[in-house]
């Protein structure tokens, strides 16, 4: 039942408070419609982290919602909800705001068979649509906020924050869990997993992130469901992918994806990656500086892109191709090339859509070989590329775990600081 919590006792410090999102609320519930702050934010409050972003949750429809603002976007035809947008280029934030759900026992949902599919996504919009597996195909029925608490993931993901009056309204006991440090599916965890496979990889993401423990029947099918992540569309299990490693617990939401033995199997780039291969006993220690790094830049809060994390993940399989294919008689550029392709067949699949992520992971690799042929006019052609800090960056990495010189690192780093005169210098004695 509603459970309404005022704010001495769950100690939501409004200082952590994003102001568009406050904003966003206001406007709903001036216009008469119910409005909170949902899902990973409060969650996050909770346990006293500022949110990455704010979610919004209303009783108003996406059309009400695009109404009440400025620039609003209707977004997603599985889900569709309004992209609020405040701010331009570089500053600008996305307030998302998603229409209250109605909870619908799958059994009940519009059925659809494998050949259907399609032609329902083009016309069915205001309705959920389940196939044969119980994957929820399309969930665009809009219902009561109770019901929107009952189809979200976990206990402590389904509260709700009103800033205007900073209480919380909690209908799965998620406060107790939050305390508890406990994360908990509601209601049947097997159920819920069939609806929507990704939240397997969702409990690993987000308990590694709070450090909190996966209760126990929450846990249970986790491994036999696994398999159903074969049928969720690549693209979005790639997205999950990347959340997983930049959210600043790259390391451990690895080491909880091995615990519950997702290791192998789930994502194509881990597989490449973690895969036992006593062919690079440098591999597992190039990985793991890496992703400390990126952890520790996420936690001081600098940006962090998902294509040098791939092109490091990646690296010992393009490797590993690249050699094989100059045995074979391939010149070694052209080689290269053909490694890199191969690998993002087999590993990435089609990326297109996600704008420079491809090409900076191609150009990174494909800068390596260039960095040991110092000539004066390559070197000075090289280091002015927009791309080169990302390679020298992959460089040094490659000095740090031994598999190159580290004289060689250095020197690049010399020369790129240097100014016109050091730069001739180095050049000079290099002859
Ligand atoms: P993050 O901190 O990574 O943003 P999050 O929990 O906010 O974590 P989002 O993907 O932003 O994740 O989702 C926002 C909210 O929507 C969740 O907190 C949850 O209530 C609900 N939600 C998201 N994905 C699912 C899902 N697969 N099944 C059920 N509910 C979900
Ligand atoms: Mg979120």
């Amino acid at each position: 039942q509603r459970v309404e919590i005022p704010a001495e006792e769950h100690r939501i410090d409004p200082r952590l408070l994003d102001e568009n999102a406050v904003r966003v609320v206001r406007t709903l519930k001036d216009a008469g419609y119910e409005a909170y702050i949902v899902g990973g934010a409060v969650r996050d409050l909770l346990v006293n982290l500022r949110p990455k972003d704010f979610d919004v949750a209303t009783s108003a429809t996406p059309e009400q919602v695009k109404s009440l603002f400025r620039r609003a976007f209707i977004i997603g035809r599985r889900f569709r909800l309004v992209h609020v947008i405040y701010g331009r280029g570089r500053e600008h934030e996305v307030i998302e705001v998603s229409t209250f759900r109605a909870f619908m026992d799958p059994a009940a949902a519009e059925p659809v068979s494998g050949n259907e599919k399609t032609a329902r996504h083009e016309v069915a919009d205001q309705r959920r649509v389940v196939d044969a597996s119980g994957r929820v195909l399309r969930d665009n029925v809009w219902g009561p906020q109770i019901e929107d608490a009952a189809r979200r993931d976990f206990t402590i993901n389904a509260l709700y924050y009103d800033p205007t009056t900073q209480i919380v309204v909690d209908y799965h006991g998620g406060l107790a869990d939050s305390r508890a440090r406990v994360l908990r599916m509601i209601g049947d965890p097997e159920t819920r997993y069939r609806e929507d496979p990704v939240r397997i990889v969702r409990v690993v993401r987000i308990a590694a992130k709070l450090g909190f423990e996966v209760e126990p029947a929450t846990r249970a099918p986790m491994r036999k469901m696994a398999a159903l992540l074969a049928n969720v569309p690549p693209s979005r299990m790639f997205d999950e992918m990347v959340k997983l490693l930049q959210t600043g617990h790259a390391l451990k939401s690895l080491a909880e994806l091995k615990k519950q033995g997702l290791d192998q199997g789930v994502f194509p780039v881990l597989d490449a990656a973690f895969r036992a291969d006593a062919r690079h006993p440098k591999r597992d220690e190039f990985i793991r500086f890496a992703l400390e790094d990126t952890d520790a830049r996420v936690n001081d809060g600098r940006a962090v892109v998902p294509s040098f994390m791939l092109a490091v993940m990646l690296w010992h399989d393009v490797l590993d191709r690249w050699a094989q294919l100059k045995k074979d008689g391939e010149a070694p550029f052209p080689a290269l090339q053909q490694a890199v392709d191969a690998v993002f067949d087999a590993r990435i699949g089609d990326i297109s859509g996600r704008g420079k992520l491809g090409g900076d992971m191609r150009e990174i690799w494909l800068m390596q070989p260039r960095f040991e042929r110092r000539t004066p006019a390559a070197a000075r052609s090289l280091v002015a590329q927009a791309r080169f800090r990302a390679g020298y960056d992959f460089l040094r990495l490659r000095a740090d775990v031994g598999e190159i010189e580290s004289g060689l690192a250095e020197w690049w780093e010399d020369f790129h600081l240097g100014d016109d005169d050091e730069r001739e210098a180095m050049l000079a004695e290099l002859k």
